[in-house]
Parts: structure tokens; C-alpha cells; sequence
């Protein structure tokens, strides 16, 4: 499976899954349909599937338009964001696997409930190439804002997605990596891997290329929401218990 990262909007990220030996392709959280469509063109590709992880505008904004291109496709979206997801077909529950009938060759895809930026926010893992596709939950350095969950659904999504193999790769679904990480450093200052990532970072958004993906030991040694149980973090913020070292995190971010 090819995994391409198509920049729209600010600072969205749509990937497209392209596997070459069925020439099929998913979309996940198509913000808007033109780059999917025109990246489709040069691949040739059949387009199947749109893979979504929650509600929001920038998630879902191109269902409709990508829908009309390819009337076969069918909408994958989260069983409780029943009714905010535009033409959506299937209502995806924690757990549920996906293997597209093989039409997506033999890639099956996992589906991760991981609530928390709102309440029936999903995530879609590959676990044979290692992919993880997790919307607004994990980002790099960071994570979303609480919308409509609780911090402790946040933590206990974010958490689930920590128990994946360290080399798995995080594709999330905004390029927030150089804020969260410049944030990350007044919690965790003294956290060299934290320092060396804001570095290579730095490097890479100065000459406009994503940070993303990144990968899963990489988030466990330097994302600040899921060191909830470092010294100098739990120091900072004045707590030890897991809900609350988070949730004063999240709001330290809110406003910085
Ligand atoms: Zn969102
Ligand atoms: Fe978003």
C-alpha cells in the first residue's frame, strides 16, 4: 500500500491509499474532493472507499463531491457520528475489521473507537504495513482539542493508540507538529529526544515538507499527553494521578 499525504486547506493533511497491484483506492478525511480527484487521474485509480474519523467540516467537506465522481464508493465513518456524516454507509464500532472483499488486495484494515475530540471519533489501522490513520485524536507532539469528549476519554484513547508497535507510522490529520512541540518544551525542557525532534522539525517546515508521519516510539518519548508519568512533567503541573496531569496539560495548551 502507498500512503500519499495531500496538503489542503491550512494545515490539513488527506492521504490517499493507493494499492497498485488492484489499482484501487481510500481516501481518508477528504477535507475537499479536487486534489483527491486530480491525484486519482494520474494514478488511474478506482477510488472505494472514504475512510472518515469524525464529523468536523475538514474531515468530510469532500464526501459529497468524490461520491458524485465515483457512485460505488462506499463512506466509512464512526457508529455514533450517525447523522453528521455526509452520505455515510457504514457504522463503524471499535474492534470492526475491514477487508473490502479483497478488492483492496489483502490490507485489512482495523477500526479504533478513540473519543475524546468528540465523542465518536474512530481511528483506521493497517496493522500488515503499519499504518495508523487517527484523525484529530494523536497528533505530532500533541493532540486534539476536547470538543466534546472528556480528558479521560482523550487519555484512554490516546493511551490505546500507544499499545501499537513502535515503529508504527502516525498519520494524523494537521500539520501542528512545530506549535505542539515548541509547547511540549516548556513542560519538558529537559527531554533530549523532545529537543532533537523540535530541531529536525524546524528543518522540515522551513522548507515547507510534513513532519508527518511520524511514528508511535516517537510520540511515547517526546509527546508531552502521553508523559503523564515523567517527573519534570507531573512537576509542572503539580499532579501525579494520569486524568489529572492531562487535563491540566490540555489546558495549558488551550492557552498557549
Ligand atoms: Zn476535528
Ligand atoms: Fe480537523
Amino acid at each position: 500500500m502507498q500512503v500519499y499525504l495531500l496538503p489542503v486547506l491550512n494545515d490539513n493533511y488527506i492521504f490517499l491509499l493507493h494499492n497498485p497491484d488492484t489499482n484501487t483506492a481510500i481516501v481518508v478525511d477528504p477535507a475537499i474532493a479536487p486534489p483527491v480527484k486530480a491525484k486519482l487521474a494520474e494514478l488511474g485509480a478506482d477510488l472505494i472507499a472514504i475512510f472518515n474519523t469524525h464529523h468536523h467540516w475538514d474531515h468530510i467537506g469532500g464526501n459529497q463531491e468524490l461520491l458524485e465522481a465515483f457512485p460505488n464508493l462506499v463512506i466509512y465513518g464512526g457508529a455514533l457520528d450517525q447523522g453528521r456524516i455526509p452520505h455515510q454507509q457504514v457504522f463503524l464500532n471499535g474492534g470492526d475489521r475491514l477487508d473490502f472483499n479483497g478488492t483492496f488486495g489483502n490490507n485489512p484494515a482495523e477500526v479504533f473507537f478513540i473519543p475524546g475530540h468528540t465523542i465518536a471519533h474512530i481511528g483506521y489501522y493497517f496493522p500488515n504495513s503499519g499504518d495508523l490513520f487517527c484523525g484529530d485524536t494523536l497528533f505530532g507532539g500533541g493532540c486534539g482539542r476536547l470538543f466534546e469528549g472528556t480528558p479521560a476519554q482523550m487519555l484512554n484513547s490516546l493511551q490505546t493508540l500507544a499499545q501499537l508497535p513502535d515503529l508504527t507510522k502516525v498519520w494524523c490529520a494537521h500539520e501542528y507538529t512545530l506549535n505542539n512541540l515548541k509547547f511540549a518544551l516548556t513542560v519538558d525542557s529537559q527531554n533530549i529526544a523532545l529537543q532533537q525532534r523540535l530541531t529536525a522539525a524546524t528543518a522540515l517546515r522551513a522548507i515547507n515538507q510534513p513532519t508527518i508521519p511520524s511514528t508511535i516510539g516517537l510520540e511515547k518519548q517526546t509527546n508531552p499527553f502521553l508523559g503523564g508519568d515523567r517527573p519534570e512533567i507531573q512537576a509542572k503541573v503539580g499532579f501525579t494521578d494520569p486524568v489529572r496531569v492531562f487535563t491540566k496539560l490540555r489546558r495549558l495548551k488551550d492557552l498557549y
